[in-house]
């Protein structure tokens, strides 16, 4: 069985949109992965089909009702039995690649895109959702972030990737550095030099260049990620001893 994206939206006509190109459509039309998208509003009771109210204790915008969305949930893990479910709203913990490994790993995913000012908290606990940010930033739907969340699952799947370089080797990947810079023809561009290392043809010069750029954009870019390899390196060298 492929894996399956199965998508709880009140535009289902945003998908796949652009997962319907590329390595991503490829693969979809291949059957390596699976894709369907739930209009949420399909799932409301009253004949103007609201999906959402105003909030309780005041305040700006609507809030999706949690009757809707729960018989919307109820379909979608029926389609999609196995899956999580996610909710993807910026009071999530953010998404990164760990996650990513661990949903693509798996059968799938389900994926509620809110809309309006959210969703009522009462749902989201009573179907144990697990609560996804795509970023420190305000979308005006999940849509988007639903879409780059697929992406980079999809992009993990068996096969998808081809020939291209393996995602242990790419930023994020099993070390958790940036990756090293690239370059191609020509060789000289506007004054600027390829590092001659990469035109010296010594592949274990390259690698080690490689692997000290690599190093040094994630000292400078990202302090963050740079403590965690070195803790993981202390604890490596503590272990070997
Ligand atoms: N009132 C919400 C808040 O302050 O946290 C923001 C609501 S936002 C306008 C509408 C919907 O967009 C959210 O329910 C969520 O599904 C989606 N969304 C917005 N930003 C997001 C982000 N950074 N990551 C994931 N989803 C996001």
């Amino acid at each position: 069985m492929s894996w399956r994206a199965t998508i709880l939206t009140l535009f289902p006509e945003m998908f796949p949109g652009p997962l319907g190109l590329s390595l991503a459509g490829k693969a979809l039309r291949e059957g390596r992965w699976a894709l369907e998208a739930m209009d949420i509003r399909g799932f409301a009771t009253d004949r103007h089909r609201t999906v959402d109210d105003t909030p309780f204790g005041g305040g700006a915008g609507m809030v999706m009702r949690p009757d809707v969305l729960d018989a919307a949930c109820e379909a979608a893990t029926a389609a999609n039995p196995d899956a999580p479910l996610v909710y993807l709203t910026p009071r999530g913990r953010l998404l990164d690649q760990a996650l990513v490994r661990d949903l693509s790993a798996g059968p799938g995913v389900v994926v509620l895109c809110g809309r309006y000012e959210g969703v009522d908290q009462r749902v989201i606990e009573a179907r144990n959702m697990v609560e996804v940010s795509a970023g420190d930033f305000v979308l005006s739907g999940g849509e988007p972030a639903a879409l780059l969340l697929l992406d980079a699952c999809i992009r993990l799947l068996p096969g998808v990737m081809g020939g291209a370089a393996s995602a242990a080797e790419e930023s994020h990947g099993a070390e958790g550095l940036l990756e090293y810079p690239h370059y191609t023809r020509p060789a000289e561009w506007q004054g600027r030099r390829v590092p001659d290392v990469l035109l010296s043809g010594h592949h274990a010069e390259v690698a080690r260049w490689r692997r000290a750029e690599a190093e040094a954009a994630t000292r400078a870019r990202r302090p963050d990620l740079w403590d965690q390899f070195s803790r993981r390196m202390a604890e490596q060298q503590n272990t070997a001893k």
